[in-house]
């Protein structure tokens, strides 16, 4: 029954806002009726919130560096319509985000326990999944569906944007789904592999996860708090890396450990 009145809601809803049907995985299309511009507007609201709670790191190289890795997966993703930006959260916690309208997080205790640049690109491009998939969107969605707001019934977007990016901000910290999570994964492996990385970079780095799970539980609560178990991670990626012992997959260990150098000792 509840269902059908999901259904009813989203049929009612595309009709009166326009739906498009997108990409959201890698042989899957979707109904999308928050656009593009919307999702972005909502981003740029959340942007303000996480930015006031959080130290943002002024390194502007290591920052390029990041952001220049994260272009070159964004380049190889599917999802054309948004800019993604990447900063570095100066904090020592071990974890990584994505806001609505391709804002990616990355904490500075997550680039302290890698040690090379196809580890950083499994991150990114495990957020740029979520992006690309719209995760957020969809997650929004059925909150707007569940809530029946009248906002956009009422076509009052103003109000609309505002109440999504609070319910936006909160879903940061409550996390996607199981599923979803799984999801990033396997497009962080696609992208990554499509940039010329090695893929193996995402089980390193679920590797250093578990080392720190015991060592130092306390950096990685936001992470376990809003993702699977590791170990669960570890074997879904594991049977998806298939293609792996070509030449030439990019590692960049030496770059990398030179550009994270002003991060050692501070975590
Ligand atoms: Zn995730």
């Amino acid at each position: 029954m509840l269902k059908k009145y999901l259904l009813f809601f989203s049929v009612i809803l595309c009709q009166i806002s326009g739906c498009a049907t997108v990409q959201t995985g890698l042989d899957r299309q979707e109904s999308i009726f928050i656009t593009t511009p919307q999702e972005i507007a909502i981003g740029e609201e959340v942007i303000q919130q996480i930015e006031k709670e959080n130290k943002i790191l002024n390194n502007p190289v290591l920052t390029a560096y990041v952001n220049k890795v994260g272009q070159k997966l964004a380049d190889v993703c599917f999802r054309k319509d948004i800019e993604y930006h990447f900063k570095i959260i100066d904090s020592e916690m071990i974890n990584a985000f994505a806001l609505p309208g391709g804002f990616i997080y990355i904490y500075g205790g997550a680039l302290a326990a890698m040690d090379n640049e196809a580890q950083l690109a499994a991150v990114l491009a495990h957020e740029i999944g979520h992006v690309a998939a719209r995760h957020a969107v969809k997650q929004l969605q059925k909150a707007q569906i569940y809530g029946a707001l009248s906002s956009i019934l009422l076509k009052d977007e103003k109000k609309t944007i505002a109440e999504l990016s609070n319910i936006a901000a909160n879903l940061v910290f409550l996390g996607y789904s199981r599923e979803a999570e799984f999801e990033a994964d396997e497009l962080g492996i696609h992208f990554t592999t499509q940039a010329g990385y090695d893929p193996r970079g995402m089980l390193e780095f679920f590797e250093k996860l578990k080392q720190k799970e015991k060592r130092e539980p306390g950096k990685l609560e936001l992470l376990m708090r809003t993702h699977p178990y590791t170990s669960d991670r570890i074997s879904k990626v594991e049977s998806r890396i298939t293609v792996i012992e070509k030449q030439g997959l990019i590692r960049n260990e030496a770059e990398f450990k030179r550009m994270i150098t002003p991060l050692e000792g501070k975590y």
